[in-house]
């Protein structure tokens, strides 16, 4: 079964490498079949075997000669690790595919928000809309705590938005980045939304900081705050309430 789920995962991972690819650019996922990205030459279909043709290939596209960015091959184990992880936590349930469904989203959602500065509507709003409607199959209670989760999302989105432009003058928080955290409510609930939020704002600090000492950027410039959202976001989902129960320890 692991090694079912690796697999079926690293397939997955393929997918959202064109998503990744093609969606902010407005090419539909569906057609044309896979091409390089350098060279433009549609790709035969073994070449598309997830990781193991990267590594035949030896990295390079078989009719330009020029380096495949090793970002394809990450994204696909990435994904192959991320539907390993929620088998072994979830088992074969309902609860396992929608935290499948929303760890594929955020993976969509971060290269692109690295890439382009965006998230996409394409990616979020199907996320929220998964999120909320299989909490509902859940059952009535998960179904509201979704809602009031997404809720939550939004309403701390233009909290932060607000106090980032009252603080430095500018946007801080961009209308996708509202959306995903939307999303994430959905699925984490209000509470744990909150714990996510807090752990990213703890891990995106040292970065800050550092880069601020090395001069790499300044007070105003933008840090894209997706991938710090999307690991606090599965830290919380695989190891939320060890997490919990460790802060609740260290107040006594
Ligand atoms: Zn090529």
């Amino acid at each position: 079964m692991v090694v079912a789920a690796f697999a079926v995962g690293a397939v997955v991972g393929s997918f959202l490498n064109v998503c990744i690819y093609r969606i902010p650019r407005g090419i539909s996922v569906a057609w044309p079949p896979s091409f390089c990205p350098l060279c433009q030459h549609r790709i035969a279909p073994w070449e598309n075997v997830p990781i193991v043709a990267y590594l035949y290939l030896r990295g390079r596209c078989r009719y330009c000669g020029q380096a495949i960015s090793p970002r394809y091959p990450l994204v696909e184990l990435m994904t192959a690790i991320l539907a390993v992880a929620v088998y072994l936590r979830f088992g074969l349930s309902l609860v396992a595919l929608r935290y499948a469904f929303l760890g594929c989203a955020l993976l969509a959602a971060v290269f692109i928000d690295l890439d382009h500065q965006i998230i996409p509507d394409v990616v979020t709003l199907p996320a929220l809309g998964f999120g909320v409607a299989t909490a509902f199959l859940l059952g009535w209670c998960s179904g509201v705590e979704s809602v009031l989760g997404a809720i939550t999302g939004a309403a701390s989105a233009l909290g932060i938005a607000h106090l980032g432009s009252a603080l430095f003058g500018q946007d801080s928080l961009g209308g996708g980045d509202l959306k995903l955290l939307a999303a994430i409510g959905a699925y984490l609930g209000w509470a744990s939304l909150l714990g996510a939020l807090f752990l990213s704002f703890l891990l995106a600090l040292p970065v800050a900081i550092i880069g601020l000492c090395a001069r790499k950027f300044s007070l105003g410039s933008k840090i894209p705050f997706g991938p710090f959202l999307a690991v606090a976001t599965l830290v919380v989902l695989f190891w939320g309430r060890s997490l919990w129960r460790l802060y609740l320890a260290s107040l006594r």
